[in-house]
């Protein structure tokens, strides 16, 4: 079947859905595969590239649109874009479809079929699809990188003949896959990193990486955390004792990394106004969950603003695109994956397999159709 990649039109967007290597793979499937001119370009892959590949470059997105059986993007479609799909045409894009009913519906009339890479099962068989992972791990990379850019100081500790530098102190919150990322790369970074989070599981795997967990002295250790490894809000007791551990912990912190989530809700305010006026001036605030309203009660999404103490807050909503070569070669791999399973013979043919829990669980619209949310998956 024909696949091809659309120039991403959202303001700022670096990446790309398919690269020239994610391509040769789709191409091995028996798939032929398109991309819009100028859609590798921000991430680093030309034109030129992509015809090397053996993709073929079309002018425009209308024209792609009109002449592939899969669309693949990055961010969720406009709804223009949809507009221009006819029946039996498949999208695989992120669709967030909890927050786009506009767009779930004109897919459904259109007759298209929709994956959402962010509805793809966190189960193990399809953690080469886990798009929300891979981005995930370059944002809390990312977001140690922005905060050593912003710090004015080593991250590492040193004995210089200049003087002695003591190593940064560092306290992720949350320690999902960007929490652990960011662990990592401060880690690796030589910086003093503590990390907190509400589900207890990950103390060890924190203390692992070198990393101190932050623990609260309460009864239950499992408050906070729910089912399927995420976690559920908090009780009130729980939270007065986590923020009165961060107060206590505010004025020591030269770094402070959020991101603390709670699936289908508003980022809890879990670093507020009086802890970022007892921070030291010069210290760092990256609040990955700014797009979900954020963790720190100052953050301004999208933006970097220095507080009257002299605290850096950095919203950016953009992490993985600030690094948009690594995140496109992550998501067009991803991608690849999922045209793979869509592919069994490898013949170029995409049985759309609705027995299939990875297929299932990601597919939104199908046959005129709304297939979202899915069942539970049967396999853990
Ligand atoms: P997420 O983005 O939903 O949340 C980030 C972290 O914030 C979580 O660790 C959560 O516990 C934490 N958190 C929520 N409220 C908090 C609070 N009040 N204080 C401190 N921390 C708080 O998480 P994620 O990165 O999507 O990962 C969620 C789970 O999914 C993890 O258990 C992860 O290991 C698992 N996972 C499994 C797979 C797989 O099996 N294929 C893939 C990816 C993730």
């Amino acid at each position: 079947m024909k696949i091809g990649a659309l120039r991403e039109g959202f303001a700022g967007e670096a990446r790309v859905a398919v690269t020239p290597a994610s391509a040769g793979h789709l191409m091995k499937l028996g798939h032929e595969v398109f991309v819009e001119s100028g859609a590798g370009a921000r991430a680093g892959f030309s034109d030129d590239a992509y015809r090397a590949a053996g993709v073929t470059v079309v002018p425009s997105a209308d024209e792609l649109i009109a002449l592939v059986d899969v669309v693949a993007k990055v961010r969720p479609p406009a709804e223009g874009e949809i507009a221009q799909m006819r029946e039996g045409q498949t999208l695989i894009s992120f669709f967030y479809p909890s927050q786009n009913a506009e767009l779930l519906s004109l897919a459904k009339e259109q007759g298209v079929t929709a994956i959402a890479m962010d509805m793809v099962p966190r189960i193990s068989r399809a953690q080469k699809m886990d798009a929300l992972s891979s981005m995930a791990n370059i944002a809390g990379y990312r977001a140690v990188i922005e905060a050593a850019n912003n710090f004015g100081r080593f991250f590492t500790g040193q004995v210089t003949a200049a003087g002695k530098v003591p190593p940064a102190k560092v306290l992720v919150v949350g320690a999902g896959v960007a929490g652990l990322a960011a662990i990592g790369t401060a880690v690796s970074l030589g910086a003093q990193v503590y990390a907190f989070d509400v589900r207890p599981e990950v103390a060890e795997q924190i203390e692992s990486m070198g990393a101190e967990f932050v623990y609260l002295d309460f009864e239950d250790a499992q408050d906070g955390a729910a089912t399927g490894g995420y976690a559920a809000p908090s009780s009130p007791e729980f939270r007065e004792k986590q923020l009165a551990k961060f107060r206590e912990l505010a004025p020591q912190m030269d770094v402070v990394i959020t991101t603390a989530l709670i699936p289908g809700r508003d980022a809890p305010k879990l670093w507020t106004r009086d802890m970022v006026e007892a921070m030291k001036p010069g210290s760092v605030i990256v609040d990955l969950a700014a797009e979900r309203g954020g963790n720190c009660e100052l953050t301004i999404p999208d933006e970097k603003h220095v507080t009257e103490n002299g605290v850096t807050i950095i919203g950016y909503t953009d992490f993985p695109s600030r690094m948009g070569a690594q995140a496109s070669e992550l998501y067009g791999n991803n991608i690849r994956h999922f045209v793979a399973d869509l592919t069994p013979k490898k013949d170029g043919v995409i049985q759309h397999n609705m027995e299939d829990d990875v297929i299932r669980g990601a597919t939104v619209t199908h046959d005129r159709d709304i297939t979202w949310p899915p069942p539970p998956p049967k396999i853990a």
